[in-house]
């Protein structure tokens, strides 16, 4: 199958309301030509200065959404044009974000990247933590910032029970979060991969990040 045919499929078999980001990282920009050509314009890119340099030679109806580590330094070269940041883990990048977002008069939609998967991962808040800086309300002072909703990455494992579980207690977090700290704008739940997505999607999903199961495997 084409990459435009991979993308078409996608879509039709995503329920309505779920939104997909293409994940370009390490893609060339051909590619993600093809897949623009098909309609598609959200793409995903974990990599700030890849994303800032495809950005520029790409179109600019391009939603670019970056969903990887982010470095507090590197927050400058994806601030003028970013849609989404998936990947907001800290208190201390979230000031960051809101300092590049005000310099360059934007607000920008920020998830916040919740650790869900059991094995060791270097990614995203505590849910402890994060609770807690919520409560402080700290980020309610941070007017560059749109808070959207939570990101997180289930565990890579075969067993459909555990990545089940983690997906689940994700979307519990969203509702009550949502209801607890947040409005109706907190509107984005963003969970699910090539291999994984059909359960995030059935477990409440809104926003999938789909790479190698629309460019095929990545070299790097
Ligand atoms: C690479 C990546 C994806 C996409 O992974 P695939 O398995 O290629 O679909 C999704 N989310 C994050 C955070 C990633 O880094």
């Amino acid at each position: 199958m084409s990459v435009a045919d991979k993308i078409a499929s996608l879509k039709a078999s995503l329920p309505s309301g779920v939104t997909l980001v293409a994940v370009s990282k390490t893609y060339p920009p051909s590619a993600i030509m093809e897949a623009y050509e098909a309609g598609q314009r959200v793409f995903g890119e974990n990599r700030p200065q890849e994303l800032a340099a495809k950005q520029a030679e790409l179109p600019g109806d391009i939603e670019w959404h970056l969903i990887g580590g982010l470095q507090t330094n590197k927050v400058k070269l994806v601030a003028p044009f970013v849609s989404m940041i998936h990947s907001a883990e800290s208190a201390r990048l979230l000031r960051f974000i809101d300092r590049e977002a005000r310099r360059n008069d934007r607000v920008i939609d920020v998830l916040l990247e919740v650790r869900i998967a059991r094995e060791e991962s270097k990614h995203g808040w505590d849910e402890g933590e994060l609770e807690r800086y919520l409560r402080s309300g700290e980020h309610r002072s941070l007017e560059g910032v749109r808070f959207r909703g939570l990101m997180g990455v289930a565990t890579n494992t075969d067993e459909k029970e555990i990545v089940r579980a983690e997906f689940t207690r994700l979307r519990d977090l969203f509702v009550r979060w949502k209801g607890e700290f947040f409005d109706e704008r907190f509107d984005t739940l963003s969970m699910g991969m090539s291999a994984d997505y059909p359960l995030a999607v059935e477990c409440g999903s809104t926003m999938v990040r789909i790479g190698s199961a629309i460019f095929g495997a990545r070299r790097y």
